[in-house]
């Protein structure tokens, strides 16, 4: 059937690394503990009805507090996309954790993109335990609010579409109001998942991320996003490294720095020696 949706651009911006071990992605550990380390991103889609930057990742001062390397400014890294904070109308927000709010204030003129859940759970009585509250950085949550004052934060409250081709899903767990985002691209549907699956590895092998609220969404989340995506390899994870080999630069200069997900893969899939699917 032929469709009308718009097919959108759509870019992941690593900007930061973490060092880490298996054992430290993984509920119940992993019998074979070695290096497994972390990348950050920001994304954005570009095309139909405008940009939307989904997640504004964290600052400098935010990397040397949590001792994360930091390998550029997510929202400076849009101008070598053409794009300025300054313009964009829409940021998407999967959740409020750290890595995926700092920055929001240089978007003076955006509105904000959540799941009213989310904002609940982040203001909500959980917070006074470091185990939850850790990850988020209380002065980005406080920031939402104002801006939420100020009429620039859109709460939504399951699957919304925010444009054509562009729609918002629950995938509860990691956080309580985690959203999965899924785009219309010339590929057909991607989905990105956020910290829905951190790695490849975790849905792979049904083996949720450490940093838990619900253990059981968690598993659930994994089936939402099969769902969503045509296939496997439409399924994008929120900090896998592979992303950045397994999807075209954006540019030749921009190896490592900016990966088009709106394009074929041009690497294999990863496999995995785990549990079944289901
Ligand atoms: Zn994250």
């Amino acid at each position: 059937m032929p469709t009308s949706l718009p097919e959108y651009e759509l870019y992941a911006i690593r900007y930061a690394t973490r060092e880490g071990l298996r054992r430290d992605n993984f509920i119940g550990g992993d019998p074979h503990d070695g290096p497994m380390p972390m990348a950050y991103y920001s994304w954005v889609a570009s095309g139909g009805s405008g940009v939307y930057v989904i997640d504004t990742g964290f600052t400098a001062e935010m990397a040397r507090e949590r001792k994360r390397t930091f390998l550029r400014c997510p929202v400076d890294s849009l101008t070598l996309l053409g794009l300025e904070a300054a313009a964009v109308r829409d940021v998407i927000l999967t959740h409020l954790h750290y890595d995926h709010v700092g920055n929001f204030h240089k978007f003076a003129g955006a509105r904000f993109h959540l799941q009213e859940r989310e904002m609940a759970y982040a203001t909500g009585k959980y917070m006074r335990y470091p185990r939850i509250g850790l990850s988020y950085h209380v002065e980005d949550v406080v920031g939402l609010v104002r801006l939420n004052f100020k009429g620039r934060v859109e709460m939504h409250s399951g699957v919304v579409e925010i444009a054509p081709g562009l729609t918002l899903h629950p995938t509860y767990g990691h956080s309580d109001g985690l959203q999965s985002v899924r785009v219309h691209t010339r590929r057909g549907w991607v989905v990105l998942a956020s910290d829905a699956t951190h790695y490849y590895e975790n849905m792979a092998t049904n083996r949720p991320f450490t940093t838990a609220f619900h253990i059981g969404q968690m598993l659930d989340a994994y089936r939402t996003l099969e769902r969503l995506a045509p296939t496997s390899r439409h399924i994008v994870p929120g900090h896998d490294p592979y992303v950045m080999q397994e999807y075209p630069a954006a540019k030749p200069t921009l190896q490592n720095v900016v990966a088009r997900l709106d394009l074929d893969p041009i690497a294999p899939a990863l496999s995995f020696a785990g549990p079944a699917r289901h």
